[in-house]
């Protein structure tokens, strides 16, 4: 066991790095930021910032050597130079299951080796001949790059027999994954924890409602039948135990109109559908990733109330500083802000979340206030 008054390190220091180093830091340990960028939301809250490349193996060496346990809160953390973090110290989740979710054929494979529910797709390398997967998987689908792929970057939905030059044309020099277009009911996503003594824990599942590919509301208890539920969870606890994790992941689904239910991402960190957990669950998915990296009891994850969460982006201040009275004057409403100096269309800068006695009423009153804003 990791005790406080030990440091924790993080990879990225975005606001998955701030709220995970405000529950660490709660909870008695020091916390260490290792961000290329400087003056980080995370860096704002933690002992020490270190800005250096994630390239540069001595720096990523001495930032480790001060480290009880190195953790990461960001996807695109290039795999490779962070073996030389484990001569040195612990990282977790262990630097292959980022090499696995990192990428999207990695990540398919997986999927379709341990025999897990997806969407079908097909690989192309890079300059390999697109139009073929396209026609072999068939129409409608999409096409994502490989690599640095999040909040529907680099992907293109191809819909007809017309479009299919642009697509080839968009990605001729990138690897990419083709996959089948799933005209999904509804969309949820599960954040599962595991330690490294086989320990593991599931939170309530969320229905994630996008817009323009980014996370705008989360709604918790997911408005779906329970056996949807029960096989997200199922699913969520399965791939933990199969991929080695130590640490959180979430995980996506597409359910389809049949009530399937077939994995569309993982991410082995935290996750944005999980916010809702620091106001409404009995341990915050900051803390359960504390605990479970550290080799802690995992905390217990009961919903305490129906919540929905709101992502704010950058686009709320186009006519200057959103209203925060709206938010403020209402004690089922909590706000988080990411303390992000640049406001940038698209750009997370915080979240709220709004608690009612039914997920409904808690959605409606969310889009009230969101509008207000
Ligand atoms: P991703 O970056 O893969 O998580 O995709 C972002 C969003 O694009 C998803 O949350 C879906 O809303 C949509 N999307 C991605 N892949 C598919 C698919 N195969 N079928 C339908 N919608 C998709």
């Amino acid at each position: 066991m990791i005790l406080p008054g030990n440091t924790i390190g993080v990879l990225g220091g975005g606001q998955l790095g701030r709220m995970l180093a405000q529950a660490a830091k709660r909870l008695g340990y020091r916390m260490h930021v290792y961000e290329p960028a400087a003056k980080c939301p995370a860096g704002a809250v933690a002992d020490k910032e270190v800005n250096a490349p994630y390239e540069d193996l001595a720096a990523l060496t001495a930032f480790a050597k001060e480290c009880a346990v190195v953790t990461y809160e960001f996807e695109n953390v290039p795999a490779a130079p962070l073996q030389v973090i484990e001569k040195v110290t612990q990282l977790l989740p262990h630097w292959r299951v980022l090499e696995t979710a990192q990428n999207r054929s990695r990540e398919k494979r997986w999927l379709r080796e341990h025999g897990i529910p997806h969407a079908h797709f097909a690989e192309v390398a890079a300059g390999g001949d697109l139009a073929a997967a396209i026609r072999g998987v068939g129409l409608p689908c999409v096409v994502k790059t490989a690599d640095f792929g999040y909040d529907g970057k680099g992907q293109l939905k191809v819909m007809a027999e017309a479009e299919v030059a642009a697509a080839v044309a968009k990605f001729r020099s990138q690897p990419v994954v083709v996959e089948q277009f799933i005209p999904f009911a509804c969309e949820v996503s599960a954040v599962v924890a595991r330690s490294a003594g086989g320990e593991v824990r599931v939170f309530p599942v969320a229905e994630n409602i996008h817009t323009n590919h980014i996370l705008d509301f989360s709604i918790v208890p997911a408005r779906v039948a329970p056996a949807v539920t029960a096989q997200a969870e199922d699913l969520a606890r399965r791939i933990a135990a199969e991929i080695g994790l130590v640490g959180v992941m979430g995980v996506e689904f597409f359910v389809t109109k049949s009530g399937g239910v077939l994995v569309n991402e993982l991410a082995p960190r935290t996750h944005n559908s999980g916010h809702y957990t620091l106001d409404a669950c009995a341990t915050s998915q900051f803390e359960q990733q504390v605990r479970a990296i550290c080799g802690l009891p995992l905390g217990d994850t009961a919903l305490l109330s129906p919540v929905v969460m709101v992502n704010i982006l950058g686009d709320a201040w186009a006519k200057g500083e959103p209203r925060w009275d709206v938010l403020q004057s209402d004690p089922a409403v909590h706000l988080h802000l990411y303390g992000k100096s640049e406001a940038r269309p698209g750009r997370k800068m915080g979240h709220f979340t709004v608690q009612a006695a039914d997920a409904e009423t808690a959605l409606a009153k969310a889009r009230e206030l969101k509008a207000k804003l």
